[in-house]
């Protein structure tokens, strides 16, 4: 690496609360934690502007990168860069929708040959549990997934079918030999309806009831108790559920879980008749729900905010008729998680400090991924500066991800991503990407 430097920020989100530091950094990593007002006596010092707060690079735990196979919907590259434009070091790639799933050893292999010389950030991968792969998950667990990923009801792609209640029990038994976290998409079938055609979102909001994930999550609680396993509930949109899990946490069961920028920000009142680029599963719910989720998140009942980036063609989100029945579910917020997360938290006395806690230390810790999600001594050199002030309006034609669709389109935000630094350098687009592939940390 390049001659020591240091970033010198009057604010800067570190051990947990906001102060002054200046952040030595060698070969790539924090090498000492100084006093702001310690002269520097480095190669390199880099001041950030007196609007600036020094950050951890996030980790967003959650994104569906879809290459190889889908990689029209998604690739590594344009994933990449449109994180690391949003202040995201390191992204954890979905199992599904890419073609092959991740569900064996030769899928992560293709995945892994797929991304490697054109990621902007480092790239972990999950696993995928699917009917009949039990005995493909100690490979996958040795060679470095971050766990694995399943779901309780139809996924929406045929070739990454879900876990009956009994399949879910056999793949969680052996996640809990290995160690292994098993983060699991949390609906009942049963108690999910059609949606009827039309572009009006109640229809939509009515096929996929709060009970539906309720009663899932309740099979997830009973499934890791009785297995001893670890899981992980991704994408809560249903405050209800919230009670349950904290009951199976205080009774020792190691559960946690995630919720996502759209359901913090949005509330189903007030989205339009044919705004598909806001279908996803579950569903973003009501006001009251919305307020719910933020307590939740203030007492420590959600661990955490990851983005659930899942994009699609402009063409698959159905704007043309507006039908929420035929349109692709998933949103594109890759970029955006921090500010919109923030603008939000901002209007409701959140403060920062929590805001990070959500976006990058809780991820990198449950996931098991060392050196990342601080500023502390040993890590990782990945920073994000961050103007929380300022204010901004999303155009969608200028984010990197592969399509345009983004549901935060002439949205004002406030907070901006001024730059990016992957161990120890400033992330530059126009340059070669210096993202490598993460293994588990054993
Ligand atoms: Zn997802």
């Amino acid at each position: 690496m390049a001659a020591e430097t240091v970033v010198r920020a009057r604010r800067a989100i570190v051990g947990g609360e906001e102060r002054a530091v200046a952040v030595v950094v060698e070969g790539g990593r924090i090498a000492a934690l100084e006093s702001y007002d310690v002269p520097a006596g480095a190669a390199a010092v880099v001041e950030l502007a007196a609007d600036e707060v020094l950050l951890p690079g996030l980790v967003d735990t959650h994104v569906h990168v879809n290459e190889p196979g889908r990689t029209e919907w998604e690739g590594f590259a344009s994933a990449t860069r449109a994180a690391a434009a949003g202040g995201v070091t390191t992204i954890v790639d979905m199992p599904l929708n890419s073609i092959p799933p991740t569900t064996t050893l030769a899928a992560l292999e293709l995945k892994r040959e797929a991304a490697a010389g054109q990621t902007w950030v480092d790239v972990g991968f999950w696993g995928g549990a699917v009917p009949g792969n039990t005995g493909d998950l100690a490979a996958l667990h040795a060679d470095g997934v971050l766990g694995f990923k399943c779901f309780l009801l139809d996924s929406g792609v045929e070739e990454f079918p879900h876990l009956a209640a009994d399949d879910f029990a056999e793949a969680m038994a052996e996640t809990a030999r290995l160690g292994a976290l098993m983060i699991v998409h949390a609906e009942d079938g049963e108690a999910v309806g059609e949606c009827a055609h039309g572009a009006a979102y109640s229809g939509f909001l009515a096929s996929r009831p709060d009970a539906a994930e309720e009663r899932a999550i309740g099979l997830v609680v009973d499934t890791a108790r009785a297995t001893g396993g670890r899981a992980h509930v991704v994408h809560l949109s249903a405050s209800g559920a919230v009670p349950a899990l904290r009951q199976a946490r205080a009774a020792g069961v190691d559960v946690s879980v995630e919720t996502c920028p759209h359901y913090l920000f949005f509330e189903a009142g007030s989205i339009a008749d044919g705004a598909t680029e806001l279908k996803c599963c579950p569903p973003i719910r009501d006001a009251g729900n919305r307020d719910a989720l933020w307590s939740a998140l203030s007492g420590g009942d959600i661990d955490m905010v990851v983005s659930d980036h899942s994009p699609c063609t402009a063409a698959l989100k159905r704007q043309d008729t507006g039908d929420f029945a035929d349109a692709w579910g998933g949103i594109a917020s890759l970029q955006l998680g921090l500010p919109v997360v923030w603008t939000a938290a901002r209007e409701r006395g959140v403060p920062l400090v929590d805001v990070v806690r959500w976006m990058s230390t809780a991820p990198a810790r449950r996931v098991g991924l060392a050196g990342k999600g601080e500023i502390a001594v040993g890590a990782d050199a990945d920073l994000c500066v961050f103007a929380p002030d300022a204010s901004w309006t999303v155009d969608a034609t200028l984010l990197h991800h592969k399509n345009p669709v983004s549901p935060y389109a002439g949205r004002t935000l406030t907070g901006t991503v001024r730059a990016t630094w992957l161990r120890g350098a400033p992330i530059d687009l126009a340059a070669a990407p210096t993202g490598r592939l993460l293994r588990r940390t054993p």
